[in-house]
């Protein structure tokens, strides 16, 4: 077993169970992409056991503390199953959901989602990469599933020295499906959607969006970076007269416009615009247009915290449109799921935007991801996605 030497000084996060070492931290030592190895304090004392990662930034990614644990099949078996015990216990309002959450269940760099009788499985590091027959022959064991589908094409695997991969690992067949949240059908497909197919994070915060709207009355409704229509359905179902949805990808607006059918909503009530959100939300400033509800949804604008001053003005930006764009009683639901955006930066920016719009606005709820989704508390980079349900003064 290969040890790893940490500089002085360095092993304090692990000692907190943070799972992550940087490269700067290492003193001495190295192994193979993936290898389990054990690694010590600067004075020789055992910290973990973890997966080393020769081309990452992130050179180690914990398994375990305990220096009795071996880091076998048996392990990975252990740690699905308890990931599996948690979602049975999780009210769930849908046969999607996220079965592995990464570092928060112990298993940095996994994601595995079900759609149905889908498991869908991007496997993002070295460590579980090289424990891949372990993990997909557990998961298929466990949930009794046997169409389990690799999306390993984020492009942190670039990262890791890995090749993007896609296909199916088990089973065949479609990879167009149609999966139940809320009361609502929704389809995806898991070959070609983003990520591995669907936001499932949004799914409690598509509900609240519904629900807001049926009490608030909001009958003109906004949905931008909308993707396959997720809050547009939920905007109808919450009986919003029309709705608009904006994204610049095509496939996921036609999708969109797909849902309103098949939820039953008139057709006539959607319209999907294939466009730039700020553009358009200038565009319809300038048009004289006023919404009763908006979303904004964007895409990670802030990877990681190097990124967040660019990220911060873009954010500014479009909630500050937004506002305007709003009738005074009007709702924003806001979001970022920006890593490098922390929950009281959020905040800030979007009091800033508020300030220069201007506009003053009650929170009615501070929200996060679904807890599928879940957050520990030792690994805070774990809470990427937050959002405000705004009610704007009038
Ligand atoms: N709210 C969605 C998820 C949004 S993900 C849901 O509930 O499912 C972010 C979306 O923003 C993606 O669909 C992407 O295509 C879109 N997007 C990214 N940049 C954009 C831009 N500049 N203008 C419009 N859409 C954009």
């Amino acid at each position: 077993m290969k040890s790893i030497r940490l500089r002085a000084g360095k092993e304090r996060s692990l000692q907190r169970r943070h799972p992550w070492v940087f490269e700067s931290s290492l003193q001495k030592g190295g192994g193979d992409p993936g290898e389990t190895v054990r690694v010590e304090s600067h004075e020789g004392q055992f910290l973990c056991w973890a997966a080393f990662s020769p081309r990452s930034q992130i050179r180690l990614r914990a398994w375990s503390f305990d220096e009795g644990q071996r880091i076998d099949a048996a392990f990975f078996e252990a740690r699905i199953a308890e990931a599996l015990a948690m979602r049975k216990r999780l009210p769930i309002a849908s046969d999607a959901l996220r079965l592995i959450h990464g570092e928060a269940d112990g298993l940095p760099g996994l994601i595995v989602d079900r759609y149905g009788d889908t498991l869908v499985a991007q496997f993002g590091a070295v460590g579980v990469e090289r424990w891949k027959s372990a993990i997909v022959s557990s998961l298929l064991k466990q949930t009794g599933l046997s169409r389990l589908y690799e999306r390993s094409d984020a492009s942190a695997r670039g990262l890791e020295g890995l090749e993007e991969r896609t296909g199916w690992l088990h089973g065949e067949g479609a990879t167009e499906l149609t999966i139940a949240e809320h009361q609502w059908r929704l389809s995806l497909d898991v070959a070609t959607g983003h990520k591995t197919g669907y936001y499932l994070d949004q799914r409690d915060n598509r509900k609240r969006f519904a629900d807001a709207v049926r009490h608030y009355g909001c009958k003109r409704v906004l949905n931008c970076y909308s993707y396959t229509g997720g809050f547009s359905v939920a905007a109808l179902a919450g009986g919003a007269e029309r709705v608009i949805s904006v994204d610049s990808s095509a496939p996921a607006l036609a999708r969109a416009s797909a849902h309103v059918a098949l939820n039953g909503f008139e057709p006539g009530r959607h319209e999907a615009r294939d466009a730039d959100v700020n553009q358009t939300l200038r565009g319809l400033l300038e048009a004289g247009e006023r919404f009763d509800a908006i979303v904004l949804d964007p895409p990670k604008f802030a990877p990681t915290v190097a990124h967040a001053e660019r990220a911060a003005r873009a954010y500014k930006d479009i909630n500050r449109l937004a506002f305007k764009l709003l009738v005074p009683g009007g709702l924003l639901f806001t979001f970022s799921c920006s890593g490098g955006i922390a929950p009281d930066l959020f905040h800030k920016i979007v009091a800033g935007a508020g300030l220069d719009a201007p506009a003053d606005g009650y929170i009615l709820e501070r929200v996060a991801a679904a807890p599928d989704h879940p957050q520990t508390i030792c690994f805070p980079e774990g809470e990427y996605l937050k959002g405000l349900l705004v009610l704007k003064r009038g």
